[in-house]
């Protein structure tokens, strides 16, 4: 009946399973245990007509002129002219988030910011973007106050709420995401293209599964009607309803989920969502973000018709995200992978185990254990579709 099965319809489950469908005409199963595809990029129409994204804003950004051009082919896109913008509520004060020259100049009376400017500059280069953690190891107490200023105002306490632990403890990679930016650019992301799909992400999601190859059953957890046996005596293998399926099963869900958590439960941060409307046409001032990094215990304030750019809305919906450490409990999502060296330790253990069953590929932020981007994802998932056609 089918070549390939694809478990999970987020954007790395979707990406291959249409290229599996299209360039190598497979039959392709997708099975997904939400009720709905698109993962966490799902967005939908709240009760007041406001497109809203179900798990947290999604921004989509690239640099990459190839997952851009094949993205392209399933929507049209409401690009930002001038990027994607954040600002940080600092005690009440609006300021520009990555830290740049616009924000020095907020924060510093005019003297103390062009000199300080001009240090920054010269240590790093005009138009360089320096890791807060690396700011902080400058030998200039001059340069060394403004990364306390920024690990203060910026990164500590936000850091605390999202990971439960100081930026010093997390993977410096984590805050890399959002460097010290020695220019005059308020964009969170320097990427070329940024914005959201005109008709949202689920309409463009359902565009790649319209194919005459791909079967898409939502509601359906993968484990429910598969069994990864792993033995030595040659009948280990992916069974699909009680027969040996050897055709390529593409898994994007989490991996020790897949092995009944034998070794342990890998651990994620989750987030809880809380949505509130309002009768009036503004909530924070045409703003689509908003961080708080000094006070509250959520990150950060989305007002989606500002992400979305939706003009035909009365009122407004906002969405506020609380993090927390997620336990497995029934209705909890893993949203992110916790990257450190004991974690990996862990994760490889279950890679082992995955080993064994030669026709399984990993794939995606929760399979692979990583931190991916839409675009990095997409990318990630048309290689991995490239390879297995090559066989
Ligand atoms: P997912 O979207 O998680 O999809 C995996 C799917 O597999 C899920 O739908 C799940 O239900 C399904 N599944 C799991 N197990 C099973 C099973 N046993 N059977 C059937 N189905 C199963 N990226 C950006 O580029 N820009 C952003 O602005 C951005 N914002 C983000 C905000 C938040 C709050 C979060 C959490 C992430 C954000 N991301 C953003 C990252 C983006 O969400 C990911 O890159 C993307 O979702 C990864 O896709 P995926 O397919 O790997 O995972
Ligand atoms: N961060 C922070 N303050 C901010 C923005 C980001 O401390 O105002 C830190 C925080 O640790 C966060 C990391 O930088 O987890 C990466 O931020 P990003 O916005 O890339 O996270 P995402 O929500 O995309 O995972």
């Amino acid at each position: 009946m089918y070549d390939s099965i694809v478990i999970g319809a987020g954007i790395a489950g979707s990406v291959v399973a249409r290229q599996l469908a299209e360039k190598g005409s497979r039959r392709v199963l997708v099975l997904e245990k939400r009720a709905h595809i698109g993962g966490n990029c799902y967005d939908r129409l709240d009760e007041y007509g406001i497109l809203v994204h179900e798990y947290g804003p999604h921004i989509f950004h690239t640099n990459m002129e190839d997952v851009f051009a094949w993205l392209s082919r399933f929507t049209e896109w409401n690009l930002y002219e001038n990027g994607h913008q954040v600002v940080a509520n600092v005690n009440g004060k609006l300021i520009p988030v990555p830290f740049n020259l616009n924000t020095l100049h907020m924060v510093y009376e005019k003297e103390k910011a062009g000199l300080l400017e001009q240090k920054l500059v010269q240590a790093y280069g005009a138009g360089s973007r320096v890791a807060v953690m690396e700011l902080l190891e400058n030998e200039d107490p001059q340069i060394q106050a403004v990364a306390q200023y920024v690990y203060e105002n910026v990164f500590l306490k936000y850091t605390m709420k999202q990971w439960g632990q100081t930026p010093e403890e997390i993977s410096p990679q984590v805050t890399a995401r959002v460097p010290v930016l020695v220019s005059y650019d308020n964009r969170y992301f320097q990427d070329k293209y940024q914005g959201v799909p005109v008709q949202g992400f689920t309409e463009m999601f359902a565009r790649m599964l319209e194919h005459e190859n791909i079967t898409v059953r939502t509601g359906t957890d993968a484990k429910k009607l598969l069994d990864f046996v792993l033995a030595a005596d040659g009948s280990g293998g992916i069974y699909l309803e009680g027969k040996k399926f050897g055709g390529d099963v593409i898994y994007t869900g989490e991996l020790d989920g897949l092995f009944d958590f034998v070794h342990g439960r890998l651990p994620y941060r989750s987030l809880r969502f809380d949505f509130e409307h309002f009768e009036k046409n503004d909530f924070q001032n045409e703003h689509s973000v908003v961080n708080y990094t000094v006070s509250e215990d959520f990150t950060r304030i989305t007002e989606f018709k500002y992400l979305t750019r939706q003009k035909d809305t009365n009122g407004t919906t906002i969405i506020r995200e609380y993090p927390f450490a997620y336990t497995g409990a029934p209705g909890e999502i893993p949203y992110y992978a916790i990257l450190n060296p004991e974690n990996r330790k862990l994760y490889e253990k279950y890679t082992k185990m995955a080993e064994q069953l030669p026709n399984l590929h990993l794939l995606g932020r929760l399979a692979e254990y990583q931190y991916y981007n839409i675009d990095a994802m997409t990318k990630k998932a048309l290689e991995l579709a490239g390879k297995l056609l090559a066989g």
